[in-house]
């Protein structure tokens, strides 16, 4: 892909950064852990999308701007200049949407996604069960046959904003007694609020509720909210779980606009010697993620799915992000923790990463096995 910005990338980064200028709010928006801000940042989501700026690279047709990944980049750097909110429809937009348009039927498409660029129906992944986690193929919550559809039941946990979400997506397994783990699971989207769904919060240190176990007991889902075939559930799952690692869960704009703000707060606090490397390396780390995030799309945009690579942005995504807002800490000293700069919050959030999206030790056994061809480690 060619990094130089035609004149037209230009108008549409001026457009981008004109309607951002004039509708983000001037004061942050509550957590979108919590039911009000959960309910903010929606109306936010509607806003967006009533200008088609809440999902730019997707079809006009679903809602977006047909405009690309390169100007989907584009957008999120202005996004993250302008210091707007964090997105409450991301597990649909960067999860679901990608399955359906690798894996969905026309019918799916045309019917899911356009309230979910709205807001209007917020998505959780429901993959993680208590038992199922870094070996996600052993789960064991049950998708069985009934007429025009499936019964769902089990727990699943883990479910980030499930406690306000609308509509969950996940794997079950279809067909017990398989000769292997990842054979017999089929991939459904369900309704969180159906019969038989029971969403429970989960305590967090910071006490926001948005964080949720699931537990279902013969859920109802009809057959057009299958994706992929049934029991091909894990090839379709491939699909979410690249990218989610690889390409749009973080985008380099969120970097960009988080080393900027580190190298003001260095400077406003004189510039000292002790932090210069740690800052300088906080620069050059978040462009050689831009970079890299650049050869990903582009090599997507030519053809080829995303792959194993899509680990070593997680790692180096999940890890970037604790060393920036540590920086960051060290700089502000006791107030750090005594003021809301938020950095500190940032940093607290900062720590999941290298557990979400699948933890680093398994990210690494993958970059291992997939890329350098080493021999498997022992299970
Ligand atoms: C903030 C946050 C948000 C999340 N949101 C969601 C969500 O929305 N939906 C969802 O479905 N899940 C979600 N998760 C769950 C997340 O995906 C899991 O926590 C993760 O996959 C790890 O699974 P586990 O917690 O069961 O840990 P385990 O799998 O039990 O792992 C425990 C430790 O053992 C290590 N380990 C396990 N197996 C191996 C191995 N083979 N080799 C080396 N080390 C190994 C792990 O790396 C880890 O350090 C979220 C988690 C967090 C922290």
């Amino acid at each position: 892909m060619d990094l130089a910005r035609s004149p037209a990338d230009e108008a549409f980064r001026a457009e981008a950064r004109a309607w951002l200028r004039a509708h983000v709010p001037s004061e942050p928006l509550p957590s979108l852990e919590t039911e009000e801000g959960f309910a903010a940042h929606r109306a936010w989501e509607a806003e967006l999308a009533a200008d088609r700026w809440s999902v730019v690279h997707w079809p006009t047709a679903y809602g977006g701007r047909d405009a690309g990944l390169p100007r989907w980049l584009v957008f999120e750097e202005e996004y993250y200049a302008a210091g707007a909110p964090g997105r409450v429809g991301q597990n649909g937009v960067n999860l679901l949407a990608p399955t359906l348009f690798d894996h969905g039927t026309e019918e799916q498409r045309a019917r899911v996604l356009p309230p979910m660029a709205c807001g209007e129906v917020v998505w959780a992944q429901a993959w993680s069960e208590p038992e199922a986690g870094s070996d996600l193929a052993s789960l064991t919550s049950r998708a069985v046959r009934t007429a025009g559809g499936w019964l769902l039941t089990g727990q699943k946990t883990w479910s980030s904003r499930a406690a306000f979400a609308d509509r969950a997506f996940g794997l079950f397994r279809s067909e017990p007694g398989t000769a292997r783990p990842h054979q017999g699971l089929t991939y459904l989207m369900f309704d969180l609020r159906a019969p038989g769904v029971t969403v429970r919060p989960i305590g967090r240190l910071d006490g926001r509720p948005a964080f949720a176990e699931l537990f279902l007991d013969d859920v109802f889902v009809p057959d057009e909210d299958v994706i992929g075939a049934p029991g091909q559930g894990w090839r379709v799952a491939m699909s979410t779980a690249g990218n989610e690692r690889g390409l749009t869960l973080r985008s380099p704009g969120r970097f960009l606009a988080a080393a900027d703000r580190l190298l003001g707060l260095w400077q406003e606090r004189g510039s000292p010697a002790s932090a210069r490397d740690a800052v300088a390396d906080a620069l050059i780390g978040a462009r050689a993620y831009e970079l890299f995030t650049h050869a990903a799309a582009s090599r997507f945009l030519q053809g080829t799915p995303i792959g194993p690579e899509a680990s070593l942005n997680k790692v180096f995504w999940s890890e970037y992000d604790i060393a920036l807002h540590e920086t960051a800490l060290d700089l502000l000293g006791e107030e750090g923790e005594a003021a809301d700069t938020g950095w500190s919050e940032g940093y607290v959030f900062s720590l999941a990463g290298p557990i979400y999206a699948g933890t680093n030790e398994i990210q690494r056994d993958i970059i291992a096995e997939r890329l350098l061809g080493l021999p498997k480690g022992r299970r």
